[in-house]
């Protein structure tokens, strides 16, 4: 398979020229793995960090998991309609889940992040800055990196929204 060929769509373009969306591909639930299941959707539709596990090569430290994502996200790129779900079994052994119980999405995500290594993480890392403006309009701000922020969304026309705010 060509990779560089491949073209995901991603919601937002399918939205814009207003088509019926792609046959997107399931991740069966193993049994209360649907946190897993979330948590690896999304990871593949950030284009970003799909592109650099497909192209990149794993490396020594984060080989295998790096390479289970690896073969997840080809068989997710395969958006044929009818195409079966695909099996999450070698992303679990490599991320060494023994027991299927409910477990916290954004916890695994940031797990994940962690073991593919800083190289692949810096797709979702960004600064937080803090400002602090005082009554006689002092102002001073700290900064600090994060993964994962929380950020209330809305559902506009049945699709997810960003609530932004701009001052
Ligand atoms: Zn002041």
């Amino acid at each position: 398979m060509d990779i560089k060929m491949m073209h995901i769509k991603d919601p937002k373009e399918t939205r814009q020229k207003n088509q019926v969306p792609r046959s997107y591909r399931g991740l069966p639930n193993r049994g209360a793995t649907c946190y897993l299941n979330a948590t690896l959707q999304v990871l593949f539709m950030t284009k970003a960090f799909r592109e650099r596990v497909l192209l990149g090569a794993p490396s020594e430290t984060n080989g295998k998991l790096v390479s289970a994502l690896k073969e997840i996200f080809e068989e997710l790129s395969n958006q044929d309609r009818g195409a079966k779900s695909v099996s999450t079994h070698g992303i679990i052994k490599s991320l060494g889940i023994q027991r299927y119980v409910q477990q916290d999405a954004v916890e695994y995500f940031l797990d994940i992040l962690e073991k593919v290594g800083p190289d692949l993480a810096k797709v979702f890392s960004g600064t937080l800055r803090n400002i602090r403006i005082c009554s006689e309009n002092h102002k001073s701000h700290d900064d600090s990196p994060f993964k994962s922020l929380q950020i209330p969304v809305i559902i506009r026309d049945g699709l997810f929204t960003l609530v932004c705010n701009s001052t």
